[in-house]
């Protein structure tokens, strides 16, 4: 890798053996190498221990997670908030590991949308809950800091399994309870705001 950035740099024009560059090709494949760790994450492993059996049937949140992924299409960062619900059936997932989680799926290349989805996806298949809502506010870099006009670098995406699609009740108290908070999510302009990067340019 530290070859591949190297040249990188060459064709970028830099001169890759001055003093400030000497050392970035090892640095950015730290970088990287911690920022796509997810790939190498084995999620029983993260969940280990964490998944617990109990009589209780009200929805869990847990709200602002901070994450921080990078898009497949132009490898800059998009980054924001991530809000889990679910409604346990038989079984709870500690709550520290949900982050964890989080975590695993967003240190990857990904799509925000498909980043949402694996989240849900995967809470849905090990726990079996009654329902679970996921959703992801943020920030592309890829469309931010190059200008693209008329395209919004904020989106929002959602992913909602069991009670949370079949029960529209249900899938408003999750967004009440997001409200709540105060700024962030529940801006309702916002949440038209539409797909950020887009990977045709
Ligand atoms: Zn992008």
């Amino acid at each position: 890798m530290q070859d591949a950035i190297r040249q990188l740099l060459a064709e970028l024009g830099e001169d890759p053996t001055r003093e400030g560059l000497r050392d970035t090709p090892k640095r950015v494949e730290k970088a990287y190498r911690f920022l796509t760790s997810g790939y190498d994450a084995d999620i029983d492993r993260v969940l280990n221990n964490a998944l617990f059996t109990v009589d209780y049937s009200e929805m869990v949140i847990v709200k602002d997670i901070d994450f921080y992924s990078l898009c497949e299409h132009h490898m800059l960062p998009f980054f924001g908030k991530c809000h889990v619900a679910y409604i346990p059936s038989t079984k709870v997932i500690g709550l520290s590991k949900i982050p964890r989680l989080v975590d695993v799926f967003a240190r990857r290349l990904q799509v925000q949308e498909r980043l949402t989805n694996q989240i849900a996806a995967t809470i849905h298949d090990k726990i079996a809950p009654l329902g679970v809502a996921v959703v992801m506010e943020a920030t592309h870099l890829c469309m931010a800091m190059r200008g693209v006009e008329k395209q919004n670098s904020f989106a929002v995406t959602s992913a909602m399994f069991g009670a949370f699609r079949d029960n529209a009740r249900t899938r408003m108290e999750f967004l009440e309870l997001l409200r709540l908070r105060g700024g962030g999510f529940g801006a309702t302009d916002r949440t038209a705001a539409g797909l950020a990067c887009v990977g045709d340019e």
